[in-house]
């Protein structure tokens, strides 16, 4: 395993729409085991592929409403149901520095493909529904930061 470089805003590799994983095999794994090993060190919430230089479809989220956390990998994921709507607040690994409300919904249920390639949902509440859709957003491309409503001083924040 290996850490990765996370990315930051102004590089391009995170404006883009990344691909389908397609190929289940030994590469995919390192790249998940890197994802993880990086998004363990960083202290955030979820890691998707761009923010690591790759363009695919791949996205590892901390599922911190399990005891213990639990990590959840999510190859193809795709939000197939959401309900309820909370302005949240919320930062990224690849802004750093930069917090911001955004309307999120309470629940969210995910379907996406495991290392091995088979299919499976997953439901998550909401820190955890929060970063399923700000995961799934850095595959379209998109930063949170154009969906923030209001900014927060970063002081403000730690001391919350
Ligand atoms: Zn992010």
């Amino acid at each position: 395993m290996a850490l990765r470089k996370i990315l930051v805003q102004g590089d391009e590799t995170l404006n883009k729409r990344c691909r389908p994983v397609t190929v289940f095999d030994g590469r995919l794994r390192q790249l998940v085991d890197d994802m993880v090993e990086t998004l363990m060190q960083s202290g955030g919430a979820g890691l998707a592929a761009p923010q690591v230089g790759v363009l695919r479809r791949v996205v590892v989220v901390l599922d911190v409403n399990k005891e213990p956390e639990e990590v959840v990998v999510l190859i193809n994921p795709e939000v197939i149901d959401r309900r309820g709507s909370e302005r949240m607040l919320e930062g990224c690994l690849s802004v750093p520095n930069v917090w911001g409300y955004v309307t999120r919904p309470t629940w969210a249920k995910i379907r996406a493909q495991d290392m091995n390639g088979n299919w499976f949902e997953r439901e998550g509440e909401g820190v955890v529904a929060q970063c399923f859709c700000h995961e799934s957003e850095h595959l379209e491309g998109h930063l949170f930061t154009e969906k923030v409503e209001e900014f927060v001083d970063p002081e403000d924040v730690q001391k919350a």
